[in-house]
């Protein structure tokens, strides 16, 4: 029986730690097939700005991806039967908590997965994350190079910003620069950091 051939997958959030994975495997010469971007719809302009330079320096095509229905369309559109009344329709889901992340999954994994799926039908895929060092708990069942590079997630800002990648100074103010209104920021500096997103992100479109 003739084994499918391999595709390596990087899976790449633009966020530091998968851009200092995917900038290190290139510079060792690590096979790279495909770099995907899912774009949740709520990325700050700066991370898109992120991607397009990136893509540039690289010198390799990022295939952007995206799911059908956006976030604002989860959060005030969507139908589901009223948990207080079973006869009645709740429009839009709460914003993802604990135990329900939907955004996560609607907007990212869902998406990846589907596009993985398809290409699992003819090619063996081993897709890489960028895990840091320090996050040992969220090593699972991909690859990680750069919890094997033994890199930290303070060394992978370092990394990119040597390399010429600033985000235009999200992580000055941000810990995490995923979605702009991301409901999991710290919370020492949760109303700060959505008060902050709101302006920045204006000030974003302002700029484009
Ligand atoms: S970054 Fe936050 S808001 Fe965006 S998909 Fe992930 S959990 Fe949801």
């Amino acid at each position: 029986m003739n084994e499918k051939p391999v595709k390596n997958v990087i899976s790449l959030s633009g966020g530091k730690d998968s851009t200092a994975m995917l900038l290190m495997m290139l510079e060792k010469n690590m096979p790279v097939d495909l770099i995907l971007f899912c774009d949740t719809g709520k990325e700050f302009p700066a991370m898109l700005r992120h991607i397009d330079k990136l893509e540039k320096y690289i010198e390799r095509p990022i295939i952007r991806l995206k799911a059908e229905k956006e976030y604002d369309y989860y959060l005030y559109q969507h139908k589901a039967k009223s948990k207080k009344h079973s006869n009645d329709i709740d429009y839009g889901w709460p914003f993802s908590n604990g135990t329900n992340r939907w955004c996560t999954s609607r907007l990212k994994t869902d998406v990846i997965n589907k596009y993985l799926r398809e290409l699992n039908k003819n090619y063996t895929v081993k897709q890489y994350v960028g895990i840091a060092a320090d996050e040992p708990k969220r090593i699972k069942n991909k690859i990680y190079p750069l919890y094997d590079f033994g890199v930290t997630e303070k060394e992978a800002l370092r990394y990119c910003y040597e390399k010429g990648f600033d985000w235009e100074g999200l992580y000055e103010i941000f810990d995490r620069v995923s979605c702009w209104c991301c409901p999991f920021q710290s919370i020492d500096n949760l109303t700060d950091s959505i008060i902050n997103a709101v302006g920045y992100e204006r000030f974003c479109e302002a700029k484009m």
